[in-house]
């Protein structure tokens, strides 16, 4: 790098270079005072000039004077040193050409006396000597007036072109960084006229849509939204043209590879000094892997809560598959004693109906079993629905019956009729009251000494409530635990997963119920939930 290309030295040429400018922008008179030395000098040039000329038209008179007797040259001399000389040095000329003419050729001849008869050619003479002489310095001087004004005019215009050339070149600079931040910054741009046309969009962007600025353009910006999404943004892209007020949404771009990634946009407007939209400015936020990650797990939850309902009818299977062959065996073993009953002579109609009467109960018994045993596995969730919070316990005490008598456990429901109806999702309440009941029966599993009894009861809570109350005789709650048993994950059971009493939870509270537990006065626990009358 030379020195001239370093910061400091670029300052002090620039400097250099202002103060020529401001030399050059001095009005010529002034730089002519400036130079004393240059004016002595051109003094003697003048008159030096001066007597040149007269010497010249004197010697070019008196070699005419046979064919041509006017001392005219003279005029001409004087007109020329007031021209290059001025004024001063014009009179001088003046003086010396009336000296000059009154010395040879006005009579008498070599004196400088006048004779009478020629005094007004002389006085003629001298009068045109000196108009001719004031005309020519004035004219001068007007003329060099008129070119000092011009040099002046031309310094000032070159002084501003410079000026001028310089703050472009600042301009230029700025924008260029500008615009190098805008391709350098981890964000997507773009930005738009007041009217929302696209017209600029940052190469990172670009290179995300894998287009050119020509194809994202105006309306062709719009052709890398999902279809899906399009008049979400044209609707906030309207509005927010229409208001001025700032455009925040997300939506999905598709990628150079086709693929689609959610973004979030934010485009705010410029305004100017009036308040006008001046240009939009907007960003795009790439959030793709943020929502991943939300829809991971809002996943993960469903699949946790539909693993934990899943564990909890896995143990069941056993008392389902015993619920089931009841039924079935009874159908077999009724079948059998309708076809003996038709079969004897005669035949005992009577009782081979009432043995297929047994034969349709327990059909239908086991096809209820079935779909209660279909519902709980059902993944989407079904719409609520009006029932009675009794039959529904009815239904959940066949799963659990056979269970309850192998583990030994005496199972009691108190429900009283004429409750009212609750509108509530029928399977989700189904495995509330199954995990109850199952908690209950998993408490008193190693308990030797009676009483082993689970009691479910209902009864109206309140005008707006109705409660269900799921009682055991187990060791109750130790109260170190008592609040911790409601949160996810937390179980003393070695195959536990922790998820029945918090899933339970939140099912009830998705209600407008609510769900605790308090001990059971005669020992054990209960387990209790409200859950709102249907209105
Ligand atoms: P888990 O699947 O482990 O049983 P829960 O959320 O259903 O998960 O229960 C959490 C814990 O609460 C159980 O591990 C147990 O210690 C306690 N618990 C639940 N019900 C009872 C009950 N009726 N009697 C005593 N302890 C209970």
């Amino acid at each position: 790098m030379t020195p001239m290309n370093t910061p400091l030295a670029q300052s002090a040429h620039d400097s250099e270079e202002a103060k020529s400018l401001e030399d050059s922008s001095l009005p010529i008179r002034s730089r002519k005072r400036k130079s004393g030395a240059i004016g002595l000098g051109r003094a003697i040039g003048s008159y030096g000039f001066a007597l040149l000329s007269i010497a010249i038209a004197l010697s070019s008179t008196l070699l005419l004077q046979r064919f041509f007797p006017y001392p005219f040259l003279f005029f001409a001399a004087v007109m020329a040193s007031a021209w290059f000389g001025g004024m001063a040095p014009g009179l001088f000329a003046v003086v010396i050409s009336t000296i000059a003419v009154d010395y040879f050729f006005i009579p008498p001849f070599h004196s400088l006396a006048v004779n009478a008869t020629d005094g007004s050619y002389f006085a003629a003479f001298v009068a045109s000597a000196l108009v001719a002489s004031w005309v020519s310095s004035s004219r001068r001087e007007t003329e060099e007036a008129l070119k000092d004004a011009r040099d002046q005019l031309e310094a000032r215009v070159a002084q501003r072109t410079a000026e001028l050339q310089k703050s472009n070149e600042g301009l230029q600079e700025r924008e260029r960084q500008l615009r190098l931040l805008t391709e350098v910054i981890p964000q997507q741009i773009w930005s738009a006229a007041p009217n929302g046309f696209v017209d600029y969009c940052n190469q990172r962007l670009l290179d995300y849509v894998g287009r050119s600025i020509a194809e994202m353009q105006g309306a062709r910006f719009m052709e890398t939204i999902h279809s899906e999404d399009l008049e979400n943004f044209r609707e906030s892209w309207h509005r927010a043209l229409s208001t001025g007020k700032q455009l925040e949404g997300q939506w999905r771009v598709r990628g150079a590879d086709g693929h689609y990634r959610t973004f979030f946009t934010r485009a705010v407007a410029l305004e100017g000094v009036g308040g006008e939209t001046v240009r939009w400015y907007a960003t795009n936020t790439d959030i793709e892997e943020r929502e991943k990650a939300e829809r991971a797990l809002l996943q993960t939850q469903a699949e946790v809560a539909h693993l934990s309902q899943a564990l909890t009818i896995g143990e069941l299977t056993a008392s389902i598959a015993h619920e089931v062959d009841q039924p079935l065996t009874a159908i077999v073993t009724y079948g059998d004693a309708c076809l003996e009953w038709l079969s004897a002579n005669p035949p005992n109609v009577e009782e081979a109906r009432q043995a297929a009467k047994r034969v349709v109960q327990d059909g239908t018994r086991a096809g209820t079993i079935l779909n209660r045993i279909r519902a709980l596995f059902k993944k989407e969730s079904p719409a609520k629905q009006l029932f009675d919070i009794n039959d529904l316990i009815r239904d959940l005490a066949v799963f659990v019956r056979e269970q309850a008598l192998r583990q030994g456990i005496a199972m009691r429901m108190e429900l009283p009729s004429g409750l009212p109806k609750v509108r509530a999702d029928r399977v989700q309440l189904e495995q509330v009251v199954l995990n109850l009941v199952m908690n209950a029966m998993d408490a008193m599993r190693d308990q030797t000494s009676a009483p082993k009894e689970v009691v479910i009861s209902s009864r109206r809570e309140s005008q707006t409530n109705i409660l269900i109350i799921v009682e055991d005789s187990g060791p109750g709650l130790n109260p170190e635990i008592a609040e911790k048993i409601f949160s996810p994950f937390f179980t003393t059971k070695p195959q536990g997963t922790g998820m029945g009493l918090s899933i339970s939870r939140s099912i009830v509270e998705s209600h407008g119920g609510r769900l605790w537990s308090v001990p059971r006065p005669s020992g054990g626990g209960i387990f209790q939930f409200t859950i709102p009358i249907s209105s």
